[in-house]
């Protein structure tokens, strides 16, 4: 089996390493707030360029304490992609905040700039984008409409760490950055783990304390906050990882030229690298295909594993149905989300392994002319 993502191969290349840092953590006995999260803090910190970084228990609290933090509440609107994983619109919601969805751009999957003015009302406080599978947004276009009608920006960085646009880091060009290390994401841990990053004094204030339970000083609290840290032991296991995060997003990268070599000129559509202003770090390599569901059972009954990221457009989830939106409002995301597919991808998958993916892809495809 080709798996869509393999975590032992990326265990076994570090082993020595990470069990070095696991037994060190565990003997130390500071399991939470301990030395790994500051040091781990810091290297991140520098590494993204960032004033602060915010060790946090997962990436959907990172976006729930960076909008708690930022003030957002019951009354205010939110604008995002209806094309996310649920956390980005869930984080809204748990704040008591409204989500307002804007469509795709049909090309890069990542919230449509050219949509977002028309989403503004007197309500509207900040933009969250979402640098899905990797890809920046087109950051330059969103601060700009931002500055112009004074709203915030959070960017859910779940699946971009390491990508930067235009020389900057994703998650350092807004008032706060949020990351994921689900051990999936392209620097995962064992287990959950998230952080904040940002570059404004009063954010990294905010949120260091709501991470632990809103105070300053210990049994002093001035405003309810949650229970959400990184663990010693995760932090741990990040530090080691980090050093080799830019190494295998370019293996991301290099896997990702593979495929588009060995997919061309068949009926499915690529997705893109991006471009000088900023490339992808291939968190995932989603194709959009004709008969989707039907190529993904028989590829996996052939050995190759693939997912849907995601079947359910946002607008349309079950726990959404109280904003009243409905099948047709925002074609491109529910176009997509039809057809797409997500193949093996990770630093360690081996050119063997994409040849035997895109030879068992190509033979399984619609015979052309019955494409709806
Ligand atoms: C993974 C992910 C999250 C949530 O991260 P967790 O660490 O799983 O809570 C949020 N947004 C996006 C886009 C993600 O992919």
């Amino acid at each position: 089996m080709i798996p869509l993502c393999d975590l032992k191969q990326q265990y076994t290349e570090l082993q020595a390493e990470l069990e070095a840092a696991l037994l060190s953590s565990a003997a130390a006995g500071q399991y939470i707030m301990g030395p790994n999260v500051r040091g781990f803090e810091q290297e991140f910190a520098a590494y993204a360029d960032c004033k602060y970084a915010i060790g946090v228990g997962n990436g959907t609290d990172a976006l729930h304490i960076s909008l708690l933090a930022a003030g957002i509440g019951p009354g205010d609107e939110v604008i995002t992609t209806p094309f996310t994983f649920i956390a980005t619109c869930e984080a809204i919601n748990l704040v008591g905040a409204t989500p307002v969805f804007v469509d795709i751009d049909p090309v890069t999957f990542n919230i449509d700039p050219d949509k977002i003015e028309e989403a503004i009302t007197p309500r509207t406080k900040l933009i969250l984008p979402v640098h899905l599978y990797g890809l920046p947004c087109e950051m330059d276009r969103i601060l700009a409409i931002a500055e112009q009608h004074h709203l915030k920006v959070i960017e859910d960085c779940a699946q971009s760490v390491g990508a930067s646009y235009k020389g900057k880091q994703t998650g350092t060009m807004g008032l706060a950055g949020c990351l994921s290390f689900f051990p999936s994401k392209n620097l995962g841990c064992m287990g959950d783990g998230g952080m904040i990053l940002t570059n404004d004094d009063e954010m990294y204030e905010r949120a260091e304390m709501l991470r632990r339970h809103g105070g300053k000083v210990k049994y002093h609290h001035t405003e309810n906050g949650v229970n959400s840290r990184l663990d010693d032991i995760q932090a741990a296991v990040l530090r080691v990882k980090l050093s080799h995060l830019e190494q295998w997003n370019q293996r991301r990268q290099a896997a990702a030229a593979k495929y588009a070599e060995g997919l061309a000129d068949q009926p499915i559509s690529l997705p893109t690298a991006g471009n000088s202003d900023a490339l992808s770090v291939f968190h995932q390599y989603t194709v959009l295909v004709d008969g989707r569901d039907r190529l993904l059972k028989v590829l996996g009954e052939q050995g190759v594993g693939t997912a849907v990221y995601y079947p359910i457009p946002l607008h349309l989830q079950e726990v959404n149905r109280s904003l009243n939106y409905q099948p047709g409002d925002f074609p491109v995301s529910e176009r997509v989300a039809d057809r797409c597919l997500s193949l093996p991808m990770s630093p360690h998958l081996t050119p063997e392994q994409q040849e035997v993916v895109c030879h068992t892809m190509i033979a399984n495809l619609e015979p052309v002319g019955t494409q709806g």
